[in-house]
């Protein structure tokens, strides 16, 4: 029931009269001041060239972007922001950071002007109570957020902010963490976890780049295990990746594009459902299989 619909049917309530059913009532009211749940999203963004070519993949990023209320904010877990502690973005407005190299001048030209939202930042601060969180006036928006978020907002109309992935913590942390994020979604907050499932950049097939469908066998039996796990609701081996065999060991050589994933896969409670799009692999050693979790 969304805050329009309870008033409307205040308005229907027999006249009680007394002080503190009155009380109760305001109480209630407040509380359906929040909004309706929003979905979690796992988006894996692959190339930064994504941010500005037309492929199925950045179809797949339009459409999911269609399907969702649109949010008050959105929280950005990303790859590409790692740090000693939890961090989060609390600029008004965060720079368009171009963090890679020996791409066309075109990629670098590229600005994503979305504010930020430091009322959102310092609230997001004070619902994580197991770790500190320091709010952070340098970062901006990596392209880890901003090639995949330009998709869905190309107006930059929807203010962003950043969490990023304390290297100090093991994935089980990582996970706790991530649960205590849950509160946000009935607050308008659209939470990304933006990386890669599979991501391995040394084992990249450079001659077939841009071959959509292609996987080495490692990538292809790692993501398949990924998702059947991630389908049957069993987290603890996505949890405890490391000793998941050697599909898993190639295909998440370092964890900073795993991690997101679990960041999505904590917030999912009993009565989501998750769906799968644009669950392709590309270049051999990446998935770019993504998540809507609602
Ligand atoms: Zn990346």
């Amino acid at each position: 029931m969304n805050r329009k619909t309870f008033l409307q049917s205040l308005a229907i309530l027999p006249l009680t009269g007394t002080t503190m059913k009155l009380q109760a009532l305001e109480k209630t009211v407040n509380a359906f001041s929040n909004t309706d749940k929003m979905p979690v999203l796992f988006l894996g963004h692959g190339s930064p060239m994504n941010a500005i070519e037309e492929n199925e993949f950045v179809a797949g990023f339009r459409q999911v972007g269609k399907t969702i209320e649109k949010p008050r904010a959105i929280l950005c877990i990303s790859a590409h922001w790692e740090t000693r502690g939890t961090r989060v973005t609390a600029m008004a407005n965060p720079r368009t950071i171009h963090d890679f190299g020996g791409f066309p001048q075109e990629l670098f030209a590229v600005q994503y002007p979305a504010p930020g939202d430091p009322d959102l930042a310092r609230e997001t601060k004070d619902i994580v109570s197991r770790t500190p969180v320091a709010l952070d006036d340098q970062w901006g928006l990596d392209h880890g957020a901003w090639s995949v978020i330009k998709h869905m907002y190309p107006e930059a109309d929807v203010p962003v902010i950043q969490m990023s992935l304390d290297y100090g913590k093991s994935p089980q942390q990582h996970f706790e963490l991530a649960k205590e994020l849950a509160a946000l979604r009935k607050k308008g907050v659209l939470i990304v976890g933006s990386g890669n499932m599979v991501h391995n950049l040394r084992k990249v097939a450079w001659n077939r780049l841009n071959e959509v469908g292609f996987a080495y066998d490692w990538a292809a039996e790692a993501s398949q295990k990924m998702k059947e796990h991630i389908t049957t609701g069993d987290f603890r081996p996505l949890i405890n990746y490391a000793a998941q065999g050697t599909a898993f060991q190639l295909a998440i050589p370092t964890p900073e594009h795993y991690l997101p994933l679990l960041y999505t896969l904590a917030l999912k409670d009993d009565e989501d459902q998750i769906q799968l799009f644009n669950d392709q692999a590309v270049a051999g050693s990446l998935t770019m299989t993504s998540l809507k979790i609602s």
